[in-house]
């Protein structure tokens, strides 16, 4: 099922996640439907706090997007992308691993607003996958930005937190406007 996504101004973007200890029916249904709402939007990652929920839960894919490339390691050897996407991380840890590089991102919290945002360029990863077994990977480019974008989410972090404080003031009018349409939203519910 396609779910509504919760936008810049609501409080549950800014309340960390509880971490998941067993893999419920719930969790399972959770996951398909962050995957088909993800899917539908055009996103590349999706964090639990984004359709309402606070929980350590985000789902990744990024095989549509060719022109920005990702790169993976596992066990320290080069490997392909795509043999670990779609990805699901539930309690994922993140550990930089590279110099910090600058690259655009978006938000599906945030519509039509995009910025410059300086993250590490490589991460390692730990986490458990949708059936709760503990992976670990090391992984750059569009991926690393990816994961780190989202396990922000996890943690109620936004990626306005990782502006630089020129590009946030001239965004400001557009988030003050995107907050208060949400807060008025809200209180109509
Ligand atoms: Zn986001």
């Amino acid at each position: 099922m396609v779910l509504e996504i919760v936008k810049y101004g609501h409080p549950v973007l800014r309340k960390k996640g509880e971490r998941i200890e067993s893999i419920t029916p719930e969790i399972k249904q959770l996951i398909a439907d962050m995957f088909e709402t993800m899917n539908e939007n055009h996103g590349v990652g999706l964090a639990a706090q984004q359709i309402g929920v606070a929980k350590q839960l985000t789902v990744i894919d990024v095989r549509e997007i060719t022109d920005r490339p990702s790169t993976l390691e596992l066990d320290g050897k080069p490997a392909d992308v795509a043999s670990i996407m779609p990805l699901v991380l539930i309690n994922p840890e993140v550990t930089p691993a590279g110099e910090a590089v600058k690259g655009g991102e978006g938000c599906l919290s945030f519509p039509e607003i995009f910025a410059e945002i300086s993250r590490p360029g490589t991460v390692d990863v730990k986490a458990l996958n949708a059936k709760g077994k503990p992976i670990a990977f090391r992984c750059g480019g569009l991926l690393a930005r990816a994961v780190q974008h989202e396990t922000d989410h996890l943690n109620g972090l936004l990626f306005i937190d990782r502006m630089d404080r020129k590009t946030k003031e001239e965004l400001q009018p557009e988030l003050d406007d995107l907050q208060a349409a949400t807060k008025k939203a809200l209180g109509k519910k």
